[in-house]
């Protein structure tokens, strides 16, 4: 099993997970000539793609799914409520999968388990992956860590962790109060030391790759991220990855 970004932050979000042959796309933010390009750059055609897996309904989440989908004619998997949400106004997507957010599902060879996550959007999941061997952890989009969460990413080979904001930086940044309180509250985004308590709470043993992801190009430095993230696992801030906004990250083996 191995992974890989097509970018990732406020302006958009792509993710691939590929097993056994199977490729799947986890959110697009970016328009369909734009996602098309990213792929590219990892040899991937869009024809190659299983489906489209859905987080919530924010741009940077949803903003290509439905013109990438129709124009390359690929299922679409997400729950009731972000398809409410985000299918207002466009024409409808032409494989539609609604799924449950607590129900582990199959793409082909690839085990997809959406779990709900605190976030201001209708019906917001994320999702871990298993190829029956290895298990690759996704969290980003999420205010607060609750018992649920850290039941799912526990025992994961990889993880994916949202490390949206220094506190400090977002404290004394030019954002209006209002946003920040949104940002930083319940229902918004991981800050660096929540994504480190959450790795304190799984086991790290099995741990091959940890990537800090949706870093705030404003609010955030990656090296802050890198360094909350190695001191709750006490390794090198080097081995940390850091995915950035227009190169994502380029694959990682779980072996
Ligand atoms: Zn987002
Ligand atoms: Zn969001």
């Amino acid at each position: 099993m191995r992974f890989a970004s097509l970018g990732s932050g406020s302006q958009g979000n792509a993710l691939i997970v590929e097993a056994g042959g199977t490729r799947l796309l986890l959110d697009c933010g970016f328009s369909s000539r734009e996602v098309t390009a990213r792929l590219a750059r990892l040899g991937i055609d869009p024809g190659g793609l299983a489906a489209i897996l859905v987080t919530h309904e924010h741009a940077d989440h949803v903003g290509g799914v439905f013109a990438f989908a129709r124009r390359h004619r690929l299922a679409v998997y997400l729950t009731h409520g972000t398809h409410r949400a985000a299918a207002r106004g466009r024409a409808a997507l032409p494989d539609c999968h609604l799924i449950d957010g607590h129900a582990v599902f199959a793409i082909d060879g690839i085990e997809v388990r959406p779990y709900p996550v605190p976030h201001d959007a209708r019906e917001p999941v994320q999702y871990a992956f298993s190829d029956g061997d290895r298990c690759l952890g996704v969290l980003t989009d999420s205010g607060s860590i609750t018992s649920h969460i850290i039941d799912v990413l526990r025992l994961c080979d990889g993880l994916v962790l949202e490390c949206n904001h220094d506190q400090e930086l977002l404290a004394t940044s030019r954002y209006p109060a209002q946003l920040k309180q949104r940002i930083g509250g319940r229902f918004g985004h991981l800050e660096n030391g929540q994504a480190a308590a959450l790795l304190r709470q799984v086991d790290a043993r099995r741990l091959q790759h940890v990537v800090a992801a949706h870093l705030s190009q404003e609010n955030n430095r990656p090296h802050l991220a890198a360094r909350a993230l190695a001191l709750a696992l006490d390794c090198a801030e080097e081995w940390i990855g850091v995915a950035d906004q227009e190169g994502g990250f380029g694959w990682r083996q779980l072996g």
